[in-house]
């Protein structure tokens, strides 16, 4: 993956994406691997949207079978078991517990009914999918076994406890950067840091784009025949630029990594206000979600103030009330806008189901809009998308494969029996700790990286005595995984200030590095070393 926006000007594209959150990226991958021909923007770095501050789960149906959506619950499930197939080493089961009562809709025999239904309609949930990740179907569990798991948190109304799985994304941020690098494998060309300004509109079509270096604030025109807009938060306007009047609102959705060491297992249970809060282990600390506004956010509105971190609290601490959680023990707040559909009574809540919207039916061509809901299904959605764009192109796209393909790095039989291989082969050069870390976080992309550590024998050292990945990912993302700011490396290339700040000796040696291999002098330096502390604030 190499930024080289000469490319982007060059000649017309079929398809141009708005957006490398993972749905714009995995339209890209998608359109690309069908043959189209692909460019991308995005604004700021990949996945640093939405898809930076989910909850690391993927999704099966059971939410969905709860407001009876049948459609939805199957395709949930079915987009789960694609990430398995093509990611397995980037997913892992996880378990979540959460109490039964007496009352009706969380009584065993309703969870029991629920489970059943899920197991039916994900029948073929492990089809393909290799052992190690074959999910079993929900169950009840007896009182005893559900204190055991809660402890002091259990419930003194638990008659005993709903036990489901779903699988859990480690490394997220690399799982998403696996989608950029897979459209660029099959020819798309991709820029982060290029915010898409106005579409370029003639005569009822649009035919591009004009967009700006964010780097170096110089404007250039893409043109395409189809542009995407996939631009999460920010989906609302294009969609208006493009004909449409959006008639949904958004919420702000918000997560607490904390410092506090998780259990093995994820433990739900309902805030005072009835909102099921789940805590769950990543990265060996316990995350919590998801807590959203109660009334409409705007597109920016993405910091977090103390009065909301405050409250949160409040929250998770009513759910859970012998947490005793502090704000000082929070870490990290992931928060994104998200869209949101009014109830019954006129209560946002967050919106159930994808929109895929073609805009010639507001009078415009070659504009397609794509509002996601979740991180889960963004391939599935990414391939009705592609369908679309084949039907407008006139050039009906090839049968779709990004569901049984491996992603980039996921070429292996077992993460075990790679780091056996990797360990064989740079055994000498890398600790084992660097070898198991590297193999986690860059999959087969280890070689390369080791690569790099021989020209180098600096390089071949850890980042930190607590941060086992060798020196060698800070150049090597910012020669092939297109890292252009400090932050970019420590939050989302790597997973070490992933779930909150990783410490002053950290940044310094990452910035170090950044500025050798990019050649910043101190001042840029100092800039992007103050905008990864800024990045962890609470206002
Ligand atoms: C707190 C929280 C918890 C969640 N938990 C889960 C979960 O556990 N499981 C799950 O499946 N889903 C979860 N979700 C939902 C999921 O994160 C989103 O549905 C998904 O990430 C949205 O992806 P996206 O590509 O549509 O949007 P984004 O990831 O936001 O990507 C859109 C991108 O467009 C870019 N952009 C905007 N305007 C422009 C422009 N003018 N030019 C260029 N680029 C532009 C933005 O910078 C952004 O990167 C959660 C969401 C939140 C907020």
């Amino acid at each position: 993956m190499t930024r080289d926006l000469s490319r982007l000007t060059s000649a017309p594209f079929d398809v141009l994406v708005i957006g490398g959150g993972i749905h714009g990226l995995a339209v890209a991958y998608d359109a690309a691997q069908r043959g189209y021909e692909v460019a991308l923007v995005e604004r700021g770095d990949f996945g640093s949207g939405s898809s930076f501050n989910h909850a690391k789960t993927l999704h099966g149906g059971l939410r969905s079978l709860q407001s009876g959506d049948v459609f939805r619950a199957r395709f949930s499930v079915r987009e789960r078991r694609a990430m398995a197939r093509i990611a397995p080493h980037m997913v892992t089961p996880l378990a979540f517990v959460m109490a039964t009562t007496r009352t009706l809709l969380r009584s065993k025999m309703a969870l029991r009914a629920g489970f059943l239904a899920d197991a039916v309609i994900g029948i073929d949930r492990n089809a393909g999918v290799e052992p190690r990740l074959r999910l079993p179907a929900g169950r009840v569990i007896p009182r005893d076994s559900y204190r055991a798991l809660f402890r002091a948190n259990a419930s003194a109304e638990a008659t005993g406890g709903g036990h489901w799985t779903d699988y859990h994304m480690p490394e997220s941020d690399r799982l998403t950067l696996a989608f950029a690098q897979a459209a660029c494998v099959h020819g798309a060309v991709l820029a982060n840091y290029l915010e898409a300004l106005d579409p370029l509109v003639r005569e009822g079509r649009v035919e591009g784009i004009r967009a700006v270096d964010r780097l170096d604030d110089t404007t250039i025109e893409i043109a395409a025949r189809v542009t995407v807009n996939a631009a999460g938060a920010s989906c609302r306007p294009w969609m208006s630029a493009f004909g449409a009047k959006p008639d949904f609102p958004l919420l702000k959705a918000m997560n607490l990594v904390t410092t506090r060491p998780a259990g093995p297992v994820a433990m739900g249970a309902p805030t005072s206000g009835g909102r099921l809060l789940l805590i769950m282990p990543w990265h060996g600390r316990m995350l919590v979600g998801t807590s959203h506004s109660d009334t409409a956010a705007e597109p920016g509105d993405n910091t977090v103030s103390q009065g909301e971190l405050a409250s949160f609290v409040d929250e998770v601490n009513s759910a859970f009330p012998a947490l005793a959680l502090r704000a000082d023990e929070v870490s990290l707040v992931h928060r994104g806008v998200v869209p949101a559909v009014p109830d019954r009574r006129g209560v946002l809540e967050l919106m159930g189901r994808h929109r895929v919207h073609d805009h010639r039916v507001d009078g415009i061509e070659g504009a397609v809009s794509v509002v996601g809901v979740k991180y889960t299904t963004g391939r599935g959605v990414a391939e009705q998308v592609v369908d679309l764009i084949g039907r407008k192109l006139g050039r009906p796209a090839p049968p779709c494969r990004t569901g049984t393909t491996r992603l980039p790095g996921a070429g292996f039989d077992s993460v075990r029996a790679e780091t056996d291989r990797a360990r064989s082969e740079v055994g000498r050069l890398l600790s084992p700790e660097s070898i198991e870390a590297l193999v986690a976080t860059h999959g087969t992309g280890w070689r390369a990286v080791a690569d790099l550590c021989r020209t180098d024998a600096e390089l071949a050292e850890p980042i930190a005595p607590c941060m086992a990945l060798p020196r060698a990912v800070v150049p090597y993302a910012v020669q092939h995984e297109m890292a252009c700011t400090l932050a970019d490396i420590v939050v989302r290339r790597t997973p070490l200030g992933a779930a909150g700040y990783p410490g002053d000796a950290v940044v310094d040696v990452c910035g170090a590095l950044m500025a050798r291999a990019c050649q910043w002098d101190p001042r840029r330096l100092a800039r992007e070393v103050e905008a990864v502390r800024d990045f962890y604030k609470v206002v």
